[in-house]
């Protein structure tokens, strides 16, 4: 017969000032199978948990349940807990009395009688826990990193300093994401490429890294400890182990379009490399407006290449990798500014964007450093910079702070003071937000030092005057309208997911919030995981991050994963789904609707020898979440110590 014990936590005043404890556990020794009740001030501290201990021990408890904090939080750690005394961690049960109680009642007496209520399902389920074993998998020791900006490339530096593989996965034509493409940074104002630059290069010529660059994930099927992932390696019509990187086909390619790295402000040829310190630093052709590969004309490149290098007949290569673990790290992209008609909706040629003012201030970009305007290639004398465009705005943006571009313009103001000496630099703000190491003191420098001026308030127009933008605002601080004529105008605009964040998640099984930022498993205690297990997040695809916090991250996530690549086997927890085979009718209901991808139809033999489609569920994927279960129409699925049975008893004890 089972032999309960039921421990009720004060949480400080947190359960206690609202629930009255003592009669939960008082009531407790009421329900059926339960031998032993007792209250303790923090259940989870350690003396506490010997509480716990000694009461299994001298009771000779063979269950227990302990009413408080939500589960999430605590269940491991008393699961752990019992398991030092040999009782298996499955015979435990939460139950959450602070979320579901005294957090959400004002009324004692009602907080009470609800915790009471929980205590007694929990106790009801308890008893028909079984002690279940934890689920052994094999572990590849090698991970995937999709995307090669400062995050990727970290992890994977550190996963291979660890002695383990790292595959980046890059779909770009070189790795070093949107840090490439800025000047300097904050707070040092050290040179973003002579940081990066060095970097790439190790990671390059580390032998335990493997690059794909200019390729796209195409599926990833398996689980955590093993993952087979599917990579297209697209056609770079230049052969990487020939092409010596000297240029030449570039500067002989006849063909000019816009160049998507420097966001249009300059042109690239059809056969060209990204960026000068590109990694790898060979060029690739874009097919789309290669005359030969649209026309059947030109080959030029082919050619004057000395190496032999170009090959038009190059074909898309798809790649298999097996790999243990999974880094996202795909970045950020930027809100488009066109959505704000007042702000010129894209009509202006002087109202650019914060990284197209990082590409012109940029000694590698299109005007070699130089500020000028976009209409006149003049030297602005007056630039406004306006922060929050689309950031912290429920109407037509986003409704988070973009977090990164208060830090930013300020240093833009300062390096625009550094380039044009009598350039005065406006900056429209709503607050400023420069939590971080020196930070608060780097927007000071902006204003004191460098002269920048701060104007609180919103801008309600822009418009063109004499050549001008003239610059229509609030200042709420001195409740006054200001109209600035500007030479040059840089929005801020606010940081948002990659526009395939969500199409990669529905592939990979990665779960994302409203705006398809990758979550991570609990905001506080797994930050860098995600919930789905084996895939571990990484900088600017979890949410706005700057340089220090994506590498901070990234390092983190490597970590982790280096942590799962230091055993043979990985325990994983037996809360998973099963199917009855006999039962089921094959209709393929669960398959569709497992979040995780769990289910999948197999073939199988029945005894007359008739071939039938039945769900199989791969235990290492399933997340126990139960989504399945009230779907199946056969109710042939059911899920380890949350069975039909459990539920019946904790219903029928009310
Ligand atoms: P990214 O740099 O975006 O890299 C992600 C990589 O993943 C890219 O290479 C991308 O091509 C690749 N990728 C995306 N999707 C896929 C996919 N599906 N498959 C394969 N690959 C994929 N921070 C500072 O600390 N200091 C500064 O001074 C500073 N200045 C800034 C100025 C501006 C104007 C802006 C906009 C940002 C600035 N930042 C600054 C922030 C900085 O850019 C980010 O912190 C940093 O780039 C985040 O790195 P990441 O690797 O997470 O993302
Ligand atoms: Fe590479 Fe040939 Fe072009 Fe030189 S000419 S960069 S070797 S492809
Ligand atoms: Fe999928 Fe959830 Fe069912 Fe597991 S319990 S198979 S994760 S739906």
């Amino acid at each position: 017969m089972p032999r309960t014990g039921v421990f009720v936590c004060h949480c400080g005043s947190n359960i206690a000032g609202k629930v009255d404890v003592e009669t939960v556990a008082a009531k407790a020794l009421n329900f059926d199978r339960v031998v032993f009740s007792t209250t303790y001030k923090y259940m989870c501290s350690q003396p506490g948990q010997e509480v716990i201990k000694k009461a299994v021990r001298d009771n000779n408890l063979d269950r227990i349940v302990v009413a408080a904090c939500t589960p999430n939080l605590h269940g491991k750690t008393f699961q752990r807990c019992i398991k030092t005394v040999g009782l298996s961690p499955y015979l435990s049960e939460m139950a959450s009395i602070r979320e579901h109680c005294s957090w959400v009642h004002t009324d004692p007496d009602e907080a009470t009688g609800k915790a009471i209520e929980l205590v007694r399902l929990a106790t009801a389920k308890v008893r028909k826990n079984v002690a279940l074993l934890p689920l052994n998998i094999p572990v590849t020791r090698r991970a995937l990193v999709i995307g090669g900006g400062i995050a990727g490339i970290q992890s994977a530096l550190d996963i291979a300093a660890a002695g383990f593989e790292a595959v980046i996965v890059e779909k770009e034509p070189s790795v070093g994401g949107r840090m490439a493409q800025l000047d300097k940074t904050f707070p040092t104002l050290d040179c973003s490429a002579c940081i990066l630059a060095p970097r790439m290069v190790e990671v390059a010529t580390n032998e335990k890294v493997i690059i794909h660059s200019y390729s796209k994930i195409e599926k990833i099927t398996g689980s955590v400890g093993s993952f087979e992932v599917q990579i297209k390696k697209k056609a770079r019509y230049v052969d990487l182990g020939k092409c010596t990187g000297c240029g030449t086909c570039t500067e002989k390619c006849p063909v000019k379009v816009d160049s998507e790295f420097n966001l249009r402000l300059s042109t690239r040829k059809a056969i060209s490399t990204p960026f000068p310190q590109a990694v790898p630093n060979v060029p690739v052709i874009d097919p789309h407006h290669c005359r030969y590969l649209t026309l059947g004309k030109c080959g030029v490149c082919q050619k004057v290449c000395q190496a032999g290098a170009v090959n038009y007949e190059d074909k898309d290569e798809i790649i298999i990798e097996k790999v243990g673990a999974i880094i996202a790290a795909t970045g950020y992209d930027l809100f488009d500014p066109k959505k704000y008609g007042e702000y010129g909706g894209g009509r202006y040629r002087d109202v650019i964007t914060g990284l197209q003012f990082e590409r012109l201030i940029n000694a590698s970009g299109p005007t070699g450093g130089e500020i000028t305007r976009l209409s006149d290639g003049k030297t602005p004398k007056t630039i406004v910079f306006i922060q929050c465009v689309g950031s912290r705005d429920e109407q037509k943006g986003k409704p988070y702070c973009s977090k990164i571009c208060c830090m930013y313009t300020a240093k833009q103001t300062i390096l625009a003071k550094e380039h044009i000496p009598d350039v005065q630099c406006y900056v429209f703000y709503i607050d400023i937000r420069a939590g971080g190491k020196n930070y608060e003191e780097f927007v000071k420098r902006a204003q004191t030092d460098y002269g920048a001026v701060y104007i609180r308030g919103r801008v309600s127009k822009l418009y063109e005057q004499e050549g001008q933008i003239m610059v229509k605002g609030m200042d709420t601080l001195l409740g006054e309208e200001v109209e600035i004529p500007a030479d040059l105008v840089v929005l801020a605009t606010a940081i948002v997911p990659r526009r395939e964040a969500r199409t990669l998640a529905q592939k990979i099984g990665l779960s994302y919030d409203q705006h398809a930022f990758y979550n991570e498993a609990h905001p506080k205690m797994a930050p860098v995981e995600n919930l789905t297990l084996g895939i571990y997040l990484a900088g600017a695809c979890q949410a706005p991050k700057d340089i220090p916090d994506s590498v901070a991250m990234a390092s983190a996530a490597a970590a982790k994963i280096c942590g799962l690549f230091s055993r043979d086997f990985l325990s994983i927890d037996p809360i998973v789904a099963s199917v009855a085979e006999t039962c089921c009718v094959g209709c393929n209901t669960c398959v569709a609707i497992c979040p995780f991808k769990a289910i999948s139809m197999e073939i199988r033999k029945d005894r007359t020898g008739q071939e039938r489609q039945v769900a199989t569920v791969n235990t290492s994927l399933c997340q126990g979440c139960g989504t399945c279960l009230p779907n199946c129409r056969s109710r042939c699925i059911s899920l380890n110590n949350w069975t039909t049975d459990q539920l019946y008893a904790e219903v029928m004890t009310i």
